[in-house]
């Protein structure tokens, strides 16, 4: 292995996740492949959930729906994101479904599509209460039904955005929920919503979904026409209360190289500012990952694996090195591989795991990978 730090990317992982959630939902599948499939490579991404039968592919923004239309990828794509006009010509040479939720947008597009002499096929978003992009639910008959008239589109999808799918168990059901519009909306009061914008449409349109992985895992009743699923295509958790349910398999680890192994004495700084410094003889490994890979700077709290057994990364994460105390692990040597992310041994560190040391969730841990990390296919 010639890399320095790399993610090892397990696609037969993908396509078992992408098969246990058609098998759990009984739906259709839209994987969710934006932000460079969440870390994990978006061609090689697509192609797998492709493969396993995913129907649907979904990106935030037409250059990723471009990029996998280069790739040879023919599975229908949405947009979820905001497309600017000046980007409708693309997207409607590439065949992606664009996301409407104004009007004016909406015609831009048509004309672009009458210039072109081809549909804009596009989907229209309902804000439900993420309070994000969507046109509200008062607004949404009146503007669906124009949108619907325009000459050049073709509005065959209809769906909305949960903001709280991943609390899901610890809801009360949905006749004692209060409704006053002053609470933040929960799931179930948002599936509501979303159910009467349906009901007050003048066609039920051709494709309606909902659920993101917390709500097709956790709230049937949501999972409509297809499901859109992201943080579950990789095997890792929507949240703590809504975990992926047995059989769905983690996709990544993340490995990096130990470059130099030593022995400092006691009394000895390590790394900028000296915010470590040896309290008696220590051995040390010097790996290379930092922050610059998307590991993050964070103090006294980062670990590691290596040859199976956790050790501390000790002082400051440098941009290129982090420095790792391994004087409780016999033999470690220079070209020995550390595990950030994944198995070594009886050993396990999650996203997870990496999520709560640095204060954040597994979706902003893996998708904060950077380029320079080489990604590798198995
Ligand atoms: C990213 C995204 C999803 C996927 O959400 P997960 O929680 O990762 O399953 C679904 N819908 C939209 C609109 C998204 O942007």
């Amino acid at each position: 292995m010639s890399y320095l730090t790399w993610a090892e990317i397990d696609l037969a992982a993908i396509q078992n996740n992408v098969r246990r959630m058609k098998a759990l939902t009984g739906t259709r599948v839209m994987a969710m492949v934006k932000a460079n499939a969440y870390g994990h490579g978006l061609v090689p991404v697509a192609q797998a959930a492709a493969a396993a039968g995913a129907d649907w592919l979904g990106v935030a923004r037409v250059d990723e729906g471009a990029a996998l239309r280069a790739a040879g990828l023919a599975l229908p794509i949405l947009v979820t994101g905001y497309t600017p006009p000046a980007l409708a010509a693309e997207a409607i040479g590439h065949e992606l479904t664009l996301t409407v939720f104004d009007v004016e947008t909406a015609r831009a597009y048509a004309a672009q599509a009458r210039a072109l002499n081809r549909p804009a096929r596009v989907h229209f978003k309902v804000d439900t209460g993420l309070g994000r992009l969507g046109v509200l639910p008062e607004d949404a008959p009146a503007l669906y039904r124009a949108i619907s008239s325009l000459d050049g589109l073709e509005a065959d999808g209809v769906f909305t955005h949960f903001a709280r799918a991943d609390e899901i168990p610890d809801i009360p059901p949905l006749p004692s929920l209060p409704d006053d519009p002053s609470l933040p909306p929960d799931a179930a009061s948002q599936l509501a919503r979303f159910a009467a914008v349906l009901e007050a449409l003048d066609r039920r349109p051709g494709l309606v979904h909902a659920a993101n992985s917390a709500a097709a895992i956790a709230l049937p009743g949501a999972r409509f026409d297809v499901v859109r699923m992201g943080i579950a295509l990789y095997g890792l958790n929507p949240s703590a209360t809504v975990p992926c349910p047995p059989g769905f398999q983690p996709a990544l680890t993340w490995k990096a190289l130990v470059m130099q192994v030593k022995a400092l004495p006691a009394g000895h700084g390590v790394g900028y500012g000296h915010h470590y410094v040896t309290g008696r003889p220590e051995t040390v490994a010097v790996v290379s990952v930092g922050y610059a890979d998307g590991y993050r700077r964070v103090l006294d709290v980062n670990e590691v694996l290596i040859r199976g057994r956790r050790a501390p990364v000790r002082g400051r994460v440098s941009m290129d090195q982090i420095v790792v105390g391994v004087s409780h692990i016999p033999d470690v040597q220079s070209g020995d591989e550390a595990v950030l992310i994944g198995q070594q041994g009886e050993a396990r560190l999650t996203a997870d795991d990496l999520a709560r040391k640095w204060g954040t969730i597994n979706y902003d841990v893996t998708t904060g990978i950077m380029a320079r990390v080489a990604r590798v296919y198995r």
